[in-house]
């Protein structure tokens, strides 16, 4: 898609807004036009449009966007983070191949691996912990990616992208990270050597609770392969949600920006609160990876978890604005217990082993005042 503007010469806040921009003439004004057609003419052109082929204008409008915020060559837009993150499992393995993945994983892409990849006939290491060593230990001649998520959920756990990035260029592999919970705005994945990037853009991409989306970004030659495939597959994004994505973006960068301020102050006041017994926010120096959290990322994101020493449940129930809902990344500010929700199927022990205890909470920061989040935090936290 021809964009009226260069990505390189702005910085991200701007691209959020701009990067894209279709420029069709005086009539469409300042916002690029909705095109809800599925058919389009073949005459006259290199390729022909469908909404299947990844192609239309809203599609492509929006592949530049997250191109010049990602600072990758090409990405393709889907109905789902999980439609992309599996299509380009099945682009990118063959039967007999063989992946590495971080075992703490966000728990749908878990499930999706060890559900599926077994009757592919592909074969898979998962990692409880990622350093070089293991890495190594884990790579054979038919290893053909690795896969990783940093800040990790619940516990916000950071991995060093550039120790990853490093064995994925040396064993001649690829890398591939899902960058939800940073966001662009706080981690970009591919300026730090990264192959692909995955986000959920249910989450903060959306920011709004109101749409389903993935995308996947890399170079051409990555997605080149991923393309077909996916066409196969079938779980593009319809162009209203296109257009209603790009939307979302345009604000992403100030909605990031105070969910960062708001989870600092929160992780701050929760840490000095005697109702707390642990905070996990690797803004906090007190976090185990807050140094390689430092060093890669921009900001330290709107996610943060914590322990309360009362019954949790009873603690949530007391809440007034911040509401018990899954998902995360909007505007407003939600709470879960990974105890009943994203952690419940692997059971008690499951949880110890992964250091999940039964009174973790995990909170969304949104972008209400910062100071009513924590005066709810406080009065919920009054027994
Ligand atoms: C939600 C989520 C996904 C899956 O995205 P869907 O849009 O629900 O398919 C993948 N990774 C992470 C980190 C998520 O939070």
């Amino acid at each position: 898609m021809e964009s009226s503007l260069d990505g390189n010469k702005y910085r991200l806040a701007t691209n959020c807004l701009h990067a894209g921009q279709i420029n069709p003439g005086v009539a469409a004004g300042v916002i690029n036009p909705l095109y809800p057609s599925t058919a389009f003419p073949y005459l006259e052109v290199d390729k022909f449009a469908y909404p299947r082929y990844f192609n239309t204008p809203n599609q492509e409008a929006l592949v530049t966007r997250l191109c010049t915020l990602e600072q990758g060559e090409d990405a393709l837009v889907f109905s789902s983070g999980m439609a992309a993150i599996f299509s380009t499992f099945l682009a990118l393995l063959d039967p007999g191949d063989h992946a590495i993945f971080q075992n703490d994983l966000y728990g749908g892409t878990h499930h999706a691996i060890t559900a599926e990849l077994d009757r592919l006939k592909i074969t898979y290491t998962l990692l409880d912990e990622i350093t070089r060593e293991s890495l190594d230990r884990a790579c054979r001649p038919e290893t053909r990616f690795v896969y990783i998520e940093t800040p990790s959920n619940p516990l916000l756990n950071c991995i060093p992208i550039d120790v990853v990035a490093e064995f994925a260029r040396e064993k001649g592999i690829l890398s591939l990270i899902d960058n939800t919970f940073a966001s662009p705005v706080n981690q970009n994945p591919l300026v730090l050597g990264m192959d692909v990037v995955f986000h959920s853009a249910t989450k903060y991409l959306g920011g709004h609770s109101d749409i389903s989306a993935g995308v996947v970004i890399s170079s051409a030659g990555v997605i080149g392969k991923i393309r077909p495939v996916a066409v196969n597959l079938g779980g593009n994004l319809n162009s209203q949600m296109c257009h209603l994505l790009e939307r979302s973006i345009k604000t992403l960068e100030v909605r990031v920006t105070r969910q960062n301020e708001n989870a600092q102050a929160i992780a701050e006041f929760l840490s000095a609160h005697a109702g707390v017994a642990n905070v996990f926010y690797p803004g906090l120096r007190s976090h185990p990876t807050h140094e390689i959290a430092a060093r890669q990322m921009k900001g330290f994101g709107g996610m943060l978890s914590f322990e309360v020493k009362g019954d949790p449940d009873a603690f949530v129930r007391r809440l007034r604005l911040i509401a018990p809902v899954m998902s995360l990344g909007a505007v407003e500010s939600t709470i879960s217990s990974p105890r009943l929700t994203s952690h419940a199927k692997i059971g008690p022990e499951g949880r110890k082993k992964v250091g999940i205890s039964d009174q973790l909470l995990r909170l969304s920061v949104g972008i209400e005042a910062g100071n009513d989040l924590i005066d709810d935090l406080g009065e919920a936290l009054k027994e």
